[in-house]
């Protein structure tokens, strides 16, 4: 049931549990996760929303109705363009790449704090909880007007935290 965490018990915290996004319909597989970029939706409460459907032109999320249906993913149709991701407005989808290197993954991931990082940084990549769990590099920024004041950043970090890291320890701002 939604809203539990993995012992059984009511969430505290509001972070899902892994168990619980695994579980969820907008988790890709290993097997998707293996193939390249691709969307990672961590959206687990029934809340009425749906701009993420509209954003992929693919058809790779679906809503429907009700519009608290949570978001299914049709993995084998996205292309990992990221266009999902700043529409969200729970800012919970996020891109994976695996396929990055041999030891690193990229992450992409909503951002909406100033100042922005610039490519070639190496920052904190914080997890779910916004612990830091290790360092990252910065591979892109992306603020294009259509985005709507919600930047995405790309960073690259040690594969085994490519489903652990979900964003960036805030830059302090400088003088
Ligand atoms: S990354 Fe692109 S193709 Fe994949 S679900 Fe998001 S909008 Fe659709
Ligand atoms: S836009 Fe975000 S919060 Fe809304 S349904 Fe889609 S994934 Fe969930």
């Amino acid at each position: 049931m939604k809203g539990e965490t993995e012992t059984g018990g009511v969430r505290k915290t509001g972070i899902p549990s892994m168990k619980e996004l695994r579980a969820s319909p907008g988790y890709p597989g290993p097997e998707l996760l293996a193939r390249g970029p691709i969307a990672v939706i961590e959206c687990v409460q029934d809340i009425p929303c749906n701009p993420c459907e509209a954003a992929c032109r693919r058809g790779a999320i679906h809503v429907g109705n009700p519009i608290t249906n949570l978001p299914v993913f049709y993995g084998e149709k996205c292309n990992g363009c990221g266009n999902c991701i700043p529409v969200c407005p729970g800012q919970a989808i996020f891109l994976v790449d695996m396929t990055y290197s041999e030891d690193r993954a990229s992450v992409s991931f909503p951002y909406e704090f100033l100042p922005m990082p610039a490519k070639g940084d190496i920052v904190e990549g914080v997890n779910r909880a916004g612990e830091v769990v290790c360092r990252a590099e910065v591979l892109r920024v992306q603020k294009p007007k259509r985005f709507d004041h919600t930047a995405v950043i790309t960073v690259a970090v040690p594969k085994e935290l490519a489903m652990e890291v979900r964003s960036m320890k805030r830059l302090k701002r400088e003088g």
